[in-house]
């Protein structure tokens, strides 16, 4: 190599890119190096799980993620359609490769034996040795277990779940992140008996207002939540399709046992970055020994100056098919064409799809007044009814939207949260907003699309009086559209935030 250094001579590598992992991140990569003319390949291969489970290329978004999720949650608000459909008067029955050619796709497993070249061990075993100029991981993540007696044996995990040949039948989730609260919640709106085991608290790291909120909003809607217990043991009482399973669990708080049985039981306890097997200490690849998360710096970029990573591996970024995918194609814009654009990791927008979908954009409540302290924040809250949900008279104020806002800076938007249907098209406006800067005054002179929910965040009563938390705000139907308008535009300079007199 030295001498090669030395004579300005390139080593001759069978490839320019080959990038580790075929999944939202990868696949966005290497089409967009393969775009730019180079020869890439990308390896994929899914270990099955233990129920035996496997899937084809695309990662996790595709086959067991994202997009089967939310597919079934759109079945789980269908089946509330259907019911809110008699009260707006239906009637019916009851029954009822890649853009050049350049990109080269193996289905096979990656493992580095050297820094340039891996060894990939197709299905049968077959193990082929390739090497390239650069390297791109991607490999994504894999559901944790618990470690305890009968979880591999007898729980599913996601990876499972939207394989399953049959019907859950009553089923105990484990968990209480995205993960746990999408999959409890559409199989509830399914019309199946769930419980969510909860260990600590809902949605970590979110505004807890609103995860509560979204928590209660479950609750109200059948699924049971046991509440401060980790699971023991899982004993199988019946094999069957489904079968009975046991679980043994410990209240986190006192030396209270739970015992209970399910028909399945769903382990959704976190991801596990796919690190520790790909041979990355051959490579020289640091590698965050307690989480096995891959560091970078701004530029996606491991200590490793040829390889480098992208998605659900890295430490300290986000898990979302978006950003993997930005980070991805940016990453191959700057190697092969160029460009000088970053991945932006800040304000990035999520929602969960829970049964009443909560989206958000920047800093939770408590993130703001840690950071920022109580007296520097305005914080804005409405609690909505949404008009679809007015005339089959369910769920009202149950909706809520919530921003948050830097004195210091002009009011400037770092928090939005959004509580109600449709948050992720709503949040995805206003997180563009939120990228532009703006403020609660640009907000304000804002005008809102009428009849929406997103209009809420524009035009609505904005007060944090602690009475408000129990009245409709929003009047819809006592009242014609005019005297509505007329309400809101009144109310809507008054903000009990700043004074002890409450309007309602
Ligand atoms: P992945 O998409 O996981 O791809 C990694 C690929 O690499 C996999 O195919 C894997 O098998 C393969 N691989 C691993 N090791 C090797 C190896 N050694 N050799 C060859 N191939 C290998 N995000 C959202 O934005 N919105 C959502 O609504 C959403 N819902 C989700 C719901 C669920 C149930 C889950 C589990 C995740 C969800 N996510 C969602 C997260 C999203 O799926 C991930 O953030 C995204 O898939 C990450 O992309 P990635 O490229 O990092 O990894
Ligand atoms: P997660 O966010 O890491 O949450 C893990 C959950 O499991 C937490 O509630 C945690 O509780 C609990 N837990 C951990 N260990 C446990 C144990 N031993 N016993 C009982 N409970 C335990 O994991 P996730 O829900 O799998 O999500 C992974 C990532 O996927 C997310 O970060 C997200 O980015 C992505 N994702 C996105 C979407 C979306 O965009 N809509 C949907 C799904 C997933 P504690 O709080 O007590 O630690």
């Amino acid at each position: 190599i030295l001498q090669q250094l030395l004579s300005g001579e390139k080593e001759n590598y069978d490839y320019d890119l080959i990038v580790i992992g075929g999944g939202s991140g990868g696949l966005a990569c290497s089409k967009e190096a393969a775009g730019l003319g180079k020869k890439v390949m990308v390896l994929d291969y899914v270990v099955p799980t233990p129920k035996g489970t496997t899937w084809g290329l695309g990662g996790t978004c595709v086959n067991v993620g994202c997009i089967p999720k939310k597919l079934m949650h759109q079945t789980a608000l269908l089946s509330t359609a259907l019911k809110d459909a008699r009260k707006f008067g239906w009637e019916f029955d009851e029954k009822g490769e890649g853009s050049t050619g350049l990109r080269s796709y193996v289905n096979a497993y990656a493992e580095f034996v050297e820094p340039h070249k891996i060894k990939a061990t197709n299905k049968r075993g077959k193990e082929t040795f390739y090497t390239s100029e650069r390297f791109v991981l991607a490999t994504g993540e894999r559901p944790r277990y618990l470690g305890i007696p009968g979880d591999k044996e007898y729980c599913i995990t996601s990876d499972d779940l939207f394989y399953l040949p049959h019907c859950p039948g009553k089923t105990l989730v484990i968990g209480a992140s995205y993960v746990a609260l999408e999959c409890g919640g559409f199989l509830a709106g399914l019309g199946l008996d769930v419980t969510v085991m909860v260990r600590s608290i809902l949605l970590r790291g979110f505004d807890q207002d609103m995860a509560n909120r979204a928590g209660e909003y479950m609750e109200g809607h059948g699924v049971k939540f046991l509440r401060q217990y980790v699971p023991t043991k899982i004993e199988e009482l019946e094999a069957g399709t489904p079968g009975r399973l046991k679980v043994t669990a410990k209240s986190t708080e006192t030396d209270e046992i739970f015992e209970g049985e399910y028909n399945t039981v769903l382990i959704a306890v976190g991801r596990d970055a796919c690190t520790d097997k790909i041979g990355l200490d051959k490579a020289g690849v640091k590698v965050n020994a307690k989480n096995g998360k891959i560091p970078v710096n701004d530029e996606e970029q491991t200590n490793v100056p040829h390889i480098h990573a992208i998605g659900d591996i890295l430490e300290g970024k986000w898990e979302l098919t978006p950003v993997a995918i930005q980070a991805g194609k940016l990453l191959a814009r700057r190697l092969y064409a160029g460009s000088k654009l970053k991945c932006d990791y800040v304000n990035v927008p999520t929602t969960v799809f829970t049964p009443l979908e909560y989206g958000s954009c920047g800093l939770s409540e408590e993130r703001a007044l840690e950071l920022y302290g109580e007296e520097n924040l305005e914080i804005y809250h409405s609690q909505f009814w949404p008009l679809e949900f007015t005339v089959p008279g369910r769920d009202n104020n149950k909706s809520y939207a919530k921003i948050i806002c830097n004195k210091l800076d002009n009011e400037r938007v770092i928090g939005f949260h959004y509580l109600g249907p449709n948050a992720g098209e709503v949040t995805q406006g206003f997180g563009a907003a939120i990228k532009c800067g703006v403020t609660k005054e640009l907000l304000d002179v804002t005008i809102g699309i009428h009849p929406t929910c997103a209009e809420v965040i524009l035009l609505s009563v904005w007060c944090d009086c602690v009475n408000c938390t129990s009245v409709n705000i929003w009047p819809y139907f006592d009242s014609c559209y005019q005297t509505f308008l007329i309400t809101q535009i009144s109310l809507h300079h008054i903000n009990a935030a700043s004074s002890s007199f409450c309007p309602l």
